[in-house]
């Protein structure tokens, strides 16, 4: 890696609540399950929003994409159980055609006012230089959309101030699956933990080529080599305040 900076790294950034918004079950667990689980045990509430719920993601021979979609719930949620995360809420947008648009980022908004975190964590809406999910672009940028400015000014969306909700101000957004990372979070002592999260998506077990526990150990290895941590989830750092 060039130019490497680190803003942060060693224990989760300070926060009392926190939110994160994934694509589709398991992306929370795959990209910061050892950043969640040492959160909860430092007293952090960490509460997750689902935009899909992964139904294209089954197996070949399936076309049954409404029970497919329960499946893939029931194990995000076992999932999030294991990590000590408050609950999830999934909006349940099609697998696959999810984009950008003002009506998400209103769902965003009105989850971001409603929970009040201090950090979102979503997925870097801006990678080039490797293989990225189209719907982890547009998640990202709707979710970064309703974290800045949207969920700060009574101005965006005013039916939900009329529906009771306050604007809040989110302090950072986290972005995982960055290519310029700055923000480093050792997992060493939840690795295994985060191992056991990503066995909860039972349905994804063939997702992992080389096996789920190698391909993890090796992606954290990755991440923690430039700062010479063991194993880190790693996070580029924005200030929103
Ligand atoms: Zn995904």
């Amino acid at each position: 890696m060039t130019n490497l900076s680190v803003r942060h790294i060693g224990d989760p950034p300070l926060a009392e609540r926190v939110l994160i918004v994934g694509a589709h079950p398991d992306d929370p667990e795959f990209f910061c399950a050892g950043t969640v689980a040492r959160w909860v045990a430092a007293g952090t509430i960490v509460h997750y929003v689902v935009v899909t719920s992964g139904d294209k993601g089954q197996p070949a021979d399936s076309n049954e994409n409404e029970s497919f979609a329960a499946v893939r719930e029931a194990e995000q949620l076992a999932a999030a159980q294991l990590l000590g995360v408050q609950g999830v809420t999934f909006l349940r947008l099609p697998d696959g055609e999810v984009f950008d648009t003002l009506s998400l980022r209103a769902q965003l908004t009105a989850e971001i006012r409603r929970f009040r975190p201090d950090i979102v964590l979503t997925h870097d809406p801006l990678t080039r230089l490797y293989r990225q999910h189209p719907d982890h672009r547009a998640v990202g940028a709707a979710a970064l959309a309703a974290a800045f400015p949207a969920s700060r000014l009574a101005t965006f969306f005013p039916e939900q101030l009329a529906a009771g909700l306050q604007p809040h101000v989110v302090r950072t957004a986290l972005l995982f699956g960055t290519e310029r990372p700055d923000t480093f979070v050792d997992i060493a002592p939840v690795l295994e933990r985060k191992l056991a999260a990503l066995r909860c998506h039972v349905s994804q077990a063939s997702a992992f080529p080389g096996g789920l526990e190698t391909r993890v150990r090796s992606r954290a290895r990755e991440a923690a080599t430039p700062v010479g941590l063991e194993f880190a989830e790693a996070f580029l750092w924005v200030d929103l305040e």
